[in-house]
């Protein structure tokens, strides 16, 4: 099925994990993809092949997100490039745990600049250009952290929860112009992130999924290409796809 074909994508942090399975899943549907990456060029570089070979245009761009004057230049490039903007994926995302009383004020910073301020800088970016066309999809990758807490995490549930609200917030501003703005929220998902997690613990954080394993990076792209392509009427939710970890 090639219904997004002549629709033009930005999907964020794709060099790898569920950023990676998103471009992916988008450009079966015949969607064009630009990824973006922070330091992995060859990973990403993979990617963009993997995109071509799927017959479709992609273009991959080095951004430092937790910089907003990046990922305002990321879609200015991309608008250049293909002279439309259809579908924002904000993905990229990082995490530096630790509990609250070792928490520094450099791991806060970096951890929302990177995680929110990077949503609010192509968001605001891309905001024009969709008004113009008439149409925008934008899906922001949040977490159930965001809405449960975690241990050690103040920081990243903060970022994650701001991707909540700032979503439902555009929700409402997007609605006329037809732009739908929705957050998918995964559970614990088997990439590299999850991979720094020692294995003592991911074998507790397996016994409170109620599916009794982590998801996949391709089960969360699923949710992500649904409300991209085929959720015209769905805007402001957040969507859980989680394995029931967090109801
Ligand atoms: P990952 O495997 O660690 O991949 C992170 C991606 O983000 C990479 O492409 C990385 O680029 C990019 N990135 C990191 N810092 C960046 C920066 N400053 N500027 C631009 N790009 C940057 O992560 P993941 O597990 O796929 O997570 C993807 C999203 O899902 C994140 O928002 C994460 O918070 C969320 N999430 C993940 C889980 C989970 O269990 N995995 C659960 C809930 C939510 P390089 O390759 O160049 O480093």
């Amino acid at each position: 099925m090639e219904d997004l074909k002549g629709k033009t994508a930005i999907v964020t942090g794709a060099s790898r994990g569920i950023g990676k399975e998103i471009a992916l899943q988008l450009a079966k549907r015949g969607a064009d993809v630009a990824i973006n990456y922070v330091s992995r060029e060859a990973d990403a570089n993979k990617v963009v092949k993997e995109l071509e070979d799927l017959g479709v245009r992609a273009l991959a761009f080095q951004a430092d997100l937790s910089q907003m004057t990046a990922g305002r230049e990321l879609v200015r490039k991309v608008q250049k490039e293909w002279g439309r903007i259809d579908i924002l994926v904000n993905n990229a995302g990082i995490t530096r745990d630790k509990a609250m009383k070792n928490l520094s004020d450099e791991d806060w910073t970096e951890v929302l600049d990177t995680n929110l301020g990077s949503v609010y800088a192509t968001c605001s970016e891309v905001w024009p250009i969709m008004m113009e066309q008439k149409f925008g999809r934008i899906v922001n990758i949040t977490s159930f952290v965001g809405q449960a807490g975690n241990f050690g995490q103040a920081n990243y549930a903060a970022s994650k929860g701001g991707i909540i609200a700032f979503t439902k917030t555009l929700a409402l501003e997007g609605g006329r112009h037809n732009i739908t703005v929705n957050a998918i929220a995964p559970g614990f998902t088997e990439t590299e992130m999850l991979a720094q997690v020692p294995e003592n613990i991911r074998e507790k954080i397996i016994s409170r999924v109620p599916m009794g394993r982590f998801g996949q990076p391709e089960e969360i792209a699923k949710a992500v290409v649904f409300v991209a392509a085929d959720g015209d009427y769905i805007t402001g939710q957040q969507i859980n796809v989680n394995g029931g970890v967090y109801m």
